[in-house]
């Protein structure tokens, strides 16, 4: 199994929220709860807050504390926008527009948006 899989299997096991782009994973530092990126090839990873590593390290962090964290609000843009698409769908299906789907498309794409940094 390549360290990319390691890596995916290990965040699906401990249920931490993440999404990859090309050959970079997105997830959230153990340590700070910050968005870190995860080189997929070699699993090293590092954080605004100093903290660095690679799979390895994170398989030794404490159990509780990777469930602590991954609590986190994280933001993943595919899932955003799928639930987006999805209330697009729902809207479109309709004779009337639900204001309040419209609302929650609005907060969604600004979540998005804001994570993109547009
Ligand atoms: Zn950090």
């Amino acid at each position: 199994m390549s360290l990319k899989l390691h890596a995916l299997a290990f965040l699906k096991e401990k249920r931490v929220n993440y999404y990859i782009i090309d050959d970079v994973i997105f997830f959230s530092c153990f340590h700070c709860g910050f968005k870190i990126e995860m080189n997929a090839g070699t699993t090293e990873w590092s954080c605004d807050c100093g903290n660095k590593g690679n799979l390895g390290s994170l398989i030794k962090f404490e159990k509780n504390k990777i469930e602590l964290l991954s609590d986190l609000a994280f933001i993943n843009p595919k899932k955003e926008k799928y639930e987006i698409n999805y209330l697009l769908n729902k809207l479109n299906n309709k004779n009337q527009v639900d204001s309040k789907d419209l609302k929650l498309i609005q907060d969604k794409f600004n979540k998005l948006c804001k994570e993109l940094g547009i």
